[in-house]
């Protein structure tokens, strides 16, 4: 006779059910329908507002009108002549007049403009070329980027860093790597509408500064926030689009390629993709990961 195993605790069992929703919401489902949700989400779809939150109960704090969409969601095509629109700095008018990204810094400050200020460890800027031809976007910081201030420095970092390196045949310092929101959201829950709507004005400021001549953006939620989409990733990664006049490659986020090895594949197809634009010989035999 058997004798039955002990049940798995909550922590362990938080940690799995939080890798699952990840790796769904990475492929491409929005969230779980759960009973009470039913009548919500039918609400939600009938009215903008709610249907751009990502909780139903979004806090009041920061609740701005949306200003027109940043990006274009059709293919790009070769350097797209495009003068920066400025009604994104609405919130903020002043970062028209921030010069570089050191005055763009000195702007963001220690920030308190959303909810997630009181909760970071460091705010996490953006490192790299300031005059790179190609520039990274991922979500928001994780616990490694919080600790020590830097983008993409924990595991998926360590994927990033290999697929700069080792694949493309370029350095960290080489390029330009950022996120959407700059401080970390608790237990690395989704960014907020609130959230992002706060702080997505510092990373188009960074674009515009660093006009890169190719943005690779990193995973579900940092294409859809900069594109304006819910379109899934899975639909988007591979095809190019244009974000304030700058050709955009969405692909998979590295996190995710570290539960999915398999996918490396098709991540790989999408940075030759950018290679070739940028004009970067592509290695005969990746070395990636
Ligand atoms: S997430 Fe952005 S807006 Fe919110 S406190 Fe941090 S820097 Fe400021």
């Amino acid at each position: 006779m058997s004798t039955p195993e002990s049940p798995p605790d909550r922590a362990t069992l938080l940690a799995s059910l939080r890798d699952y929703v990840e790796q769904i919401r990475e492929e491409g489902l929005e969230g779980l329908e759960g009973r009470s949700s039913v009548a919500a989400s039918t609400a939600s779809a009938k009215t903008p507002a709610a249907s751009a939150s990502r909780s139903s109960t979004m806090p009041a704090q920061v609740a701005p009108p949306r200003a027109p969409s940043p990006a274009a969601s059709t293919p790009a095509t070769d350097a797209p002549p495009h003068s920066a629109p400025t009604e994104l700095f609405y919130l903020y008018p002043e970062l028209e007049k921030t010069a570089d990204l050191a005055t763009l810094r000195e702007f963001i400050g220690e920030c308190s403009r959303c909810k997630l200020a009181p909760k970071r460890t460091n705010l996490v800027f953006g490192v790299g070329n300031p005059k790179a031809d190609l520039m990274f976007v991922g979500e928001a910081p994780g616990a490694d980027e919080d600790l020590r201030g830097e983008p993409f420095v924990g595991r998926a970092g360590q994927l990033l860093t290999d697929i700069i390196e080792r694949g493309m045949g370029m350095t960290r310092a080489e390029v330009y790597i950022c996120n959407v929101i700059k401080c970390r959201p608790p237990e690395n829950r989704n960014p907020e509408a609130d959230e992002v709507a706060a702080c997505e004005p510092f990373l188009f400021r960074q674009i515009d500064l660093v006009r890169p001549r190719v943005i690779v953006g990193l995973g579900t939620f940092a294409v859809q926030a900069v594109l304006k989409l819910k379109t899934p990733i899975s639909k988007l990664r591979g095809i190019w689009h244009e974000v304030r006049g700058i050709k955009m490659m969405p692909t998979f986020h590295p996190a995710y390629l570290l539960r999915n090895p398999a996918e490396k594949r098709v991540v790989w197809a999408d940075i030759q993709e950018v290679m070739k634009v940028l004009g970067r010989p592509i290695p005969q035999r990746g070395t990636r990961g």
